[in-house]
Protein backbone atom coordinates (compact mmCIF):
# COMPACT_ATOMS: atom_id res chain seq x y z
CA UNK A 1 0.00 0.00 0.00
CA UNK A 2 2.85 2.22 0.92
CA UNK A 3 4.65 1.55 -2.68
CA UNK A 4 1.37 2.54 -4.29
CA UNK A 5 0.88 5.31 -2.37
CA UNK A 6 4.02 6.32 -3.45
CA UNK A 7 4.23 5.73 -6.82
CA UNK A 8 0.86 7.69 -7.15
CA UNK A 9 2.20 10.72 -4.89
CA UNK A 10 5.36 10.76 -7.47
CA UNK A 11 3.83 10.15 -10.52
CA UNK A 12 1.38 13.60 -9.92
CA UNK A 13 5.22 14.98 -8.92
CA UNK A 14 6.07 13.93 -12.07
CA UNK A 15 2.95 14.95 -13.97
CA UNK A 16 3.10 18.33 -12.57
CA UNK A 17 6.95 19.44 -13.14
CA UNK A 18 6.74 18.09 -16.61
CA UNK A 19 3.48 20.28 -17.07
CA UNK A 20 5.72 23.04 -15.92
CA UNK A 21 8.52 22.73 -17.68
CA UNK A 22 6.19 21.78 -20.87
CA UNK A 23 6.44 18.62 -21.92
CA UNK A 24 2.35 18.23 -20.16
CA UNK A 25 1.21 17.76 -23.61
CA UNK A 26 3.84 14.97 -24.50
CA UNK A 27 3.01 12.69 -21.14
CA UNK A 28 -0.99 13.49 -21.91
CA UNK A 29 -0.89 11.83 -25.44
CA UNK A 30 0.93 9.04 -24.19
CA UNK A 31 -1.53 7.84 -20.73
CA UNK A 32 -4.44 7.62 -22.20
CA UNK A 33 -2.74 4.80 -24.63
CA UNK A 34 -1.88 3.21 -21.17
CA UNK A 35 -5.37 3.45 -19.32
CA UNK A 36 -6.90 2.44 -22.73
CA UNK A 37 -4.75 -0.53 -22.80
CA UNK A 38 -6.54 -1.31 -19.22
CA UNK A 39 -10.15 -0.87 -19.64
CA UNK A 40 -11.97 -3.92 -21.12
CA UNK A 41 -13.05 -3.01 -25.43
CA UNK A 42 -14.58 -4.20 -27.73
CA UNK A 43 -12.44 -3.73 -31.40
CA UNK A 44 -14.41 -4.33 -34.44
CA UNK A 45 -12.27 -6.97 -36.20
CA UNK A 46 -11.83 -5.55 -39.79
CA UNK A 47 -10.41 -2.24 -38.05
CA UNK A 48 -7.91 -5.07 -36.40
CA UNK A 49 -6.48 -6.43 -39.17
CA UNK A 50 -7.13 -3.67 -41.86
CA UNK A 51 -4.69 -1.11 -42.64
CA UNK A 52 -2.01 -3.50 -41.52
CA UNK A 53 2.07 -3.05 -44.06
CA UNK A 54 3.45 -5.64 -42.14
CA UNK A 55 2.67 -8.96 -43.65
CA UNK A 56 -0.33 -10.66 -44.03
CA UNK A 57 0.12 -14.07 -46.40
CA UNK A 58 3.54 -14.51 -45.47
CA UNK A 59 4.48 -17.25 -44.09
CA UNK A 60 7.59 -16.14 -41.91
CA UNK A 61 9.38 -16.05 -45.25
CA UNK A 62 13.13 -16.43 -43.65
CA UNK A 63 15.80 -17.95 -45.19
CA UNK A 64 16.62 -19.87 -41.72
CA UNK A 65 13.20 -20.61 -41.10
CA UNK A 66 12.79 -24.40 -40.38
CA UNK A 67 10.62 -27.00 -38.92
CA UNK A 68 11.77 -29.98 -37.33
CA UNK A 69 10.70 -33.16 -39.19
CA UNK A 70 8.75 -34.41 -35.95
CA UNK A 71 6.77 -37.97 -36.25
CA UNK A 72 3.32 -37.02 -35.28
CA UNK A 73 3.31 -37.26 -31.71
CA UNK A 74 0.06 -38.99 -30.50
CA UNK A 75 -0.05 -39.68 -26.63
CA UNK A 76 -2.59 -38.45 -24.90
CA UNK A 77 -0.96 -36.19 -22.23
CA UNK A 78 -4.56 -34.66 -20.89
CA UNK A 79 -5.80 -38.42 -20.48
CA UNK A 80 -2.57 -39.03 -18.33
CA UNK A 81 -3.09 -35.68 -16.39
CA UNK A 82 -6.70 -37.12 -15.55
CA UNK A 83 -5.58 -39.82 -13.87
CA UNK A 84 -3.28 -38.14 -10.99
CA UNK A 85 -4.54 -38.12 -7.67
CA UNK A 86 -4.53 -34.03 -6.62
CA UNK A 87 -6.72 -33.71 -3.11
CA UNK A 88 -3.66 -34.71 -0.99
CA UNK A 89 -0.17 -33.71 -1.16
CA UNK A 90 0.73 -37.02 -0.18
CA UNK A 91 -1.08 -39.07 -3.06
CA UNK A 92 0.22 -37.08 -5.62
CA UNK A 93 3.51 -37.87 -4.20
CA UNK A 94 3.22 -41.19 -4.60
CA UNK A 95 1.74 -41.25 -8.07
CA UNK A 96 4.38 -39.00 -9.34
CA UNK A 97 7.14 -41.88 -7.90
CA UNK A 98 5.23 -44.61 -9.77
CA UNK A 99 5.31 -43.59 -12.72
CA UNK A 100 9.34 -43.32 -12.45
CA UNK A 101 9.78 -39.67 -14.29
CA UNK A 102 12.70 -38.91 -11.45
CA UNK A 103 11.28 -35.54 -9.85
CA UNK A 104 13.20 -34.88 -6.79
CA UNK A 105 11.23 -34.93 -3.63
CA UNK A 106 12.38 -31.57 -2.47
CA UNK A 107 10.97 -29.37 -6.06
CA UNK A 108 7.92 -31.61 -5.72
CA UNK A 109 6.97 -30.26 -2.61
CA UNK A 110 8.05 -26.83 -4.07
CA UNK A 111 5.62 -27.65 -7.30
CA UNK A 112 2.93 -28.29 -5.18
CA UNK A 113 3.52 -25.05 -2.76
CA UNK A 114 3.69 -22.79 -5.71
CA UNK A 115 0.52 -24.38 -7.18
CA UNK A 116 -1.52 -23.96 -3.95
CA UNK A 117 -0.88 -20.41 -3.89
CA UNK A 118 -1.61 -19.89 -7.47
CA UNK A 119 -4.91 -21.65 -6.53
CA UNK A 120 -5.44 -19.16 -4.33
CA UNK A 121 -4.60 -16.39 -6.19
CA UNK A 122 -6.95 -17.25 -8.95
CA UNK A 123 -3.89 -17.99 -11.04
CA UNK A 124 -4.97 -21.23 -11.67
CA UNK A 125 -8.67 -21.46 -11.94
CA UNK A 126 -9.52 -25.11 -13.51
CA UNK A 127 -8.32 -28.07 -12.21
CA UNK A 128 -7.12 -29.49 -15.76
CA UNK A 129 -4.73 -26.66 -15.23
CA UNK A 130 -3.75 -27.33 -11.65
CA UNK A 131 -3.13 -31.24 -13.34
CA UNK A 132 -0.87 -29.26 -16.10
CA UNK A 133 1.11 -26.94 -13.82
CA UNK A 134 1.99 -30.07 -10.85
CA UNK A 135 3.32 -32.25 -13.93
CA UNK A 136 5.40 -29.81 -15.56
CA UNK A 137 9.04 -29.77 -13.75
CA UNK A 138 10.10 -26.19 -14.80
CA UNK A 139 13.44 -27.61 -12.99
CA UNK A 140 14.29 -28.79 -16.09
CA UNK A 141 13.16 -25.63 -17.85
CA UNK A 142 15.64 -23.25 -16.06
CA UNK A 143 19.15 -22.89 -17.06
CA UNK A 144 22.23 -24.52 -14.73
CA UNK A 145 23.10 -21.08 -13.52
CA UNK A 146 19.65 -20.11 -11.78
CA UNK A 147 20.14 -23.22 -9.95
CA UNK A 148 18.16 -22.41 -6.53
CA UNK A 149 15.61 -20.35 -7.94
CA UNK A 150 13.71 -22.79 -9.84
CA UNK A 151 10.31 -22.51 -8.20
CA UNK A 152 11.04 -18.75 -7.17
CA UNK A 153 7.88 -16.87 -8.88
CA UNK A 154 10.09 -15.02 -10.87
CA UNK A 155 10.99 -15.02 -14.57
CA UNK A 156 15.11 -15.65 -15.12
CA UNK A 157 17.39 -15.20 -18.10
CA UNK A 158 17.60 -18.35 -20.42
CA UNK A 159 20.91 -16.74 -22.53
CA UNK A 160 19.96 -14.95 -25.81
CA UNK A 161 18.41 -11.82 -23.97
CA UNK A 162 15.31 -14.20 -23.73
CA UNK A 163 13.41 -15.04 -20.15
CA UNK A 164 11.68 -18.02 -18.88
CA UNK A 165 8.35 -16.16 -18.02
CA UNK A 166 7.09 -16.15 -14.26
CA UNK A 167 5.18 -19.11 -13.24
CA UNK A 168 2.68 -17.19 -11.98
CA UNK A 169 2.10 -15.56 -15.14
CA UNK A 170 2.67 -18.56 -17.16
CA UNK A 171 -0.59 -20.12 -14.98
CA UNK A 172 -2.55 -17.19 -15.86
CA UNK A 173 -1.72 -17.26 -19.43
CA UNK A 174 -2.91 -20.77 -19.26
CA UNK A 175 -5.84 -20.34 -17.34
CA UNK A 176 -6.98 -17.74 -19.26
CA UNK A 177 -7.19 -19.82 -22.40
CA UNK A 178 -9.53 -22.40 -21.29
CA UNK A 179 -7.69 -25.12 -23.29
CA UNK A 180 -10.02 -28.45 -24.26
CA UNK A 181 -8.31 -31.55 -25.27
CA UNK A 182 -7.98 -31.54 -29.04
CA UNK A 183 -7.93 -28.27 -29.52
CA UNK A 184 -5.09 -26.71 -31.64
CA UNK A 185 -2.65 -24.09 -29.25
CA UNK A 186 -0.08 -22.18 -30.90
CA UNK A 187 2.34 -20.25 -28.89
CA UNK A 188 4.72 -17.85 -30.17
CA UNK A 189 8.20 -17.87 -28.78
CA UNK A 190 9.21 -21.10 -27.13
CA UNK A 191 11.95 -19.39 -25.50
CA UNK A 192 13.15 -22.21 -22.58
CA UNK A 193 10.22 -25.19 -23.66
CA UNK A 194 8.23 -24.80 -19.99
CA UNK A 195 4.80 -23.27 -21.40
CA UNK A 196 4.64 -25.75 -24.77
CA UNK A 197 5.59 -28.63 -21.41
CA UNK A 198 2.36 -27.91 -19.57
CA UNK A 199 0.04 -26.95 -22.56
CA UNK A 200 0.98 -30.67 -24.21
CA UNK A 201 -1.14 -31.88 -21.06
CA UNK A 202 -4.05 -30.02 -21.87
CA UNK A 203 -4.16 -30.81 -25.68
CA UNK A 204 -2.42 -33.36 -28.19
CA UNK A 205 -2.01 -30.00 -30.65
CA UNK A 206 0.57 -27.73 -29.58
CA UNK A 207 2.45 -25.61 -31.76
CA UNK A 208 5.39 -23.33 -30.82
CA UNK A 209 7.49 -20.78 -32.78
CA UNK A 210 10.85 -19.61 -32.07
CA UNK A 211 12.94 -17.21 -33.73
CA UNK A 212 16.70 -17.76 -31.76
CA UNK A 213 17.80 -20.49 -33.67
CA UNK A 214 20.60 -21.55 -31.01
CA UNK A 215 17.55 -21.28 -28.47
CA UNK A 216 15.54 -23.25 -31.09
CA UNK A 217 17.82 -25.71 -31.21
CA UNK A 218 18.43 -26.35 -27.56
CA UNK A 219 15.05 -26.37 -26.54
CA UNK A 220 14.33 -29.04 -29.14
CA UNK A 221 17.44 -31.01 -28.03
CA UNK A 222 16.23 -30.57 -24.18
CA UNK A 223 12.81 -31.90 -25.56
CA UNK A 224 13.92 -34.92 -27.22
CA UNK A 225 16.02 -35.92 -24.21
CA UNK A 226 12.96 -35.76 -21.93
CA UNK A 227 11.02 -37.79 -24.09
CA UNK A 228 11.23 -40.63 -23.01
CA UNK A 229 10.02 -39.86 -19.40
CA UNK A 230 8.23 -36.98 -20.41
CA UNK A 231 6.22 -38.56 -23.45
CA UNK A 232 3.59 -35.66 -24.04
CA UNK A 233 6.53 -34.03 -25.20
CA UNK A 234 6.37 -35.97 -28.21
CA UNK A 235 3.06 -34.02 -29.82
CA UNK A 236 5.11 -30.47 -29.04
CA UNK A 237 5.40 -29.41 -33.68
CA UNK A 238 8.47 -26.31 -32.93
CA UNK A 239 9.69 -24.60 -35.56
CA UNK A 240 12.39 -21.67 -36.35
CA UNK A 241 10.75 -18.44 -37.37
CA UNK A 242 9.12 -15.39 -37.34
CA UNK A 243 5.88 -15.85 -35.45
CA UNK A 244 4.44 -12.94 -36.08
CA UNK A 245 3.06 -14.62 -39.09
CA UNK A 246 1.87 -17.47 -37.26
CA UNK A 247 1.91 -21.13 -38.83
CA UNK A 248 -0.30 -20.59 -42.11
CA UNK A 249 0.02 -24.67 -42.32
CA UNK A 250 -1.97 -25.48 -39.14
CA UNK A 251 -4.58 -22.49 -39.51
CA UNK A 252 -6.98 -21.96 -38.14
CA UNK A 253 -5.87 -22.17 -34.21
CA UNK A 254 -8.48 -22.56 -31.55
CA UNK A 255 -6.22 -20.84 -28.97
CA UNK A 256 -3.49 -18.94 -29.36
CA UNK A 257 -0.46 -17.66 -26.59
CA UNK A 258 1.97 -14.78 -27.69
CA UNK A 259 4.96 -14.88 -25.00
CA UNK A 260 6.45 -11.86 -26.62
CA UNK A 261 5.43 -8.36 -25.98
CA UNK A 262 4.15 -6.01 -28.65
CA UNK A 263 1.64 -2.96 -28.88
CA UNK A 264 -0.53 -3.88 -30.96
CA UNK A 265 -2.29 -7.70 -32.03
CA UNK A 266 -0.65 -8.91 -34.73
CA UNK A 267 -2.65 -9.17 -38.06
CA UNK A 268 -1.94 -12.29 -39.25
CA UNK A 269 -2.40 -14.29 -36.16
CA UNK A 270 -5.55 -12.70 -35.55
CA UNK A 271 -6.84 -14.28 -38.86
CA UNK A 272 -5.21 -17.03 -37.93
CA UNK A 273 -7.18 -17.61 -34.56
CA UNK A 274 -11.06 -19.44 -35.08
CA UNK A 275 -14.02 -17.61 -35.22
CA UNK A 276 -14.73 -17.62 -31.17
CA UNK A 277 -11.16 -18.58 -30.45
CA UNK A 278 -9.09 -16.71 -27.31
CA UNK A 279 -5.40 -15.58 -27.78
CA UNK A 280 -3.86 -14.53 -24.64
CA UNK A 281 -0.32 -11.80 -25.33
CA UNK A 282 1.05 -9.40 -23.79
CA UNK A 283 0.15 -5.73 -24.97
CA UNK A 284 1.88 -2.50 -24.59
CA UNK A 285 4.53 -0.31 -25.20
CA UNK A 286 8.36 -1.64 -24.21
CA UNK A 287 9.12 -2.11 -20.61
CA UNK A 288 5.45 -1.98 -19.32
CA UNK A 289 2.41 -4.51 -20.81
CA UNK A 290 -1.01 -5.75 -20.13
CA UNK A 291 -1.54 -9.16 -20.35
CA UNK A 292 -5.02 -9.42 -22.95
CA UNK A 293 -7.13 -11.75 -23.72
CA UNK A 294 -8.51 -11.38 -26.97
CA UNK A 295 -12.03 -13.11 -28.07
CA UNK A 296 -12.86 -13.41 -31.60
CA UNK A 297 -16.57 -13.39 -31.70
CA UNK A 298 -19.40 -13.47 -34.28
CA UNK A 299 -22.63 -11.19 -34.30
CA UNK A 300 -25.61 -11.94 -35.29
CA UNK A 301 -25.43 -10.22 -38.51
CA UNK A 302 -22.30 -12.06 -39.61
CA UNK A 303 -19.71 -9.89 -38.55
CA UNK A 304 -16.73 -10.52 -36.40
CA UNK A 305 -15.85 -8.65 -33.45
CA UNK A 306 -12.74 -8.76 -30.79
CA UNK A 307 -13.78 -8.28 -27.29
CA UNK A 308 -10.60 -7.85 -25.16
CA UNK A 309 -10.31 -7.77 -21.50
CA UNK A 310 -6.78 -7.06 -19.18
CA UNK A 311 -6.53 -10.13 -17.43
CA UNK A 312 -4.71 -8.57 -14.69
CA UNK A 313 -7.04 -5.72 -14.26
CA UNK A 314 -4.43 -3.15 -14.39
CA UNK A 315 -1.52 -5.04 -13.36
CA UNK A 316 1.47 -4.73 -15.35
CA UNK A 317 4.00 -7.46 -16.44
CA UNK A 318 7.30 -6.75 -18.13
CA UNK A 319 7.70 -9.30 -21.13
CA UNK A 320 10.54 -9.25 -24.05
CA UNK A 321 10.05 -7.45 -26.79
CA UNK A 322 8.65 -9.37 -30.02
CA UNK A 323 11.53 -9.29 -32.49
CA UNK A 324 11.17 -9.51 -36.11
CA UNK A 325 14.36 -11.14 -38.11
CA UNK A 326 16.81 -8.52 -37.97
CA UNK A 327 16.52 -8.49 -34.56
CA UNK A 328 14.54 -4.93 -34.67
CA UNK A 329 11.06 -4.63 -32.89
CA UNK A 330 7.61 -5.08 -34.05
CA UNK A 331 6.23 -1.76 -31.85
CA UNK A 332 6.40 0.92 -33.01
CA UNK A 333 6.24 2.66 -29.53
CA UNK A 334 9.49 4.00 -28.97
N1 LIG B 1 7.39 -19.13 -23.42
C1 LIG B 1 8.74 -18.90 -23.06
C2 LIG B 1 9.00 -17.41 -22.91
C3 LIG B 1 10.27 -17.02 -23.54
S1 LIG B 1 10.54 -15.27 -23.61
C4 LIG B 1 9.14 -19.66 -21.82
O1 LIG B 1 8.27 -20.05 -21.06
O2 LIG B 1 10.32 -19.86 -21.59
C5 LIG B 1 9.88 -14.89 -25.19
C6 LIG B 1 10.45 -15.62 -26.36
O3 LIG B 1 9.88 -15.05 -27.54
C7 LIG B 1 11.96 -15.52 -26.52
O4 LIG B 1 12.52 -16.80 -26.55
C8 LIG B 1 12.13 -14.81 -27.88
O5 LIG B 1 13.27 -15.21 -28.59
C9 LIG B 1 10.84 -15.16 -28.58
N2 LIG B 1 10.47 -14.30 -29.70
C10 LIG B 1 10.63 -12.95 -29.82
N3 LIG B 1 10.17 -12.53 -31.01
C11 LIG B 1 9.70 -13.64 -31.66
C12 LIG B 1 9.13 -13.86 -32.94
N4 LIG B 1 8.95 -12.87 -33.84
N5 LIG B 1 8.76 -15.11 -33.28
C13 LIG B 1 8.95 -16.15 -32.41
N6 LIG B 1 9.51 -16.01 -31.19
C14 LIG B 1 9.88 -14.76 -30.83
Amino acid sequence: MAALYYRTVSLGVVLTLAGGLGAGFMLGAFLPRIVSARSERVVPYEEAVAGSTRGDANEGGSGQDGEIPLSEGTYDGPAFARSMPVDRKEDWIAWMREKGRGDSQAFMEERWALAGAFVQSGELKRTEDVRAFLLSPREHFVRAWNRGYEYADTWLPIGYGATITDPDVVAMMTTTLEIKPGEKVLEIGTGSGYQSAILSYLTTKVYTIEIIEPLFIETDRLYQDMEAAFPSYSVIKRRLGDGYYGWEKYAPFDKILVTCSIDHIPPPLLKQLKTGGVMVLPLGPPGRQYIMEVKKEASEDGSVTLRRRDVYNGISVKFIPFRNETGGSYSTFP
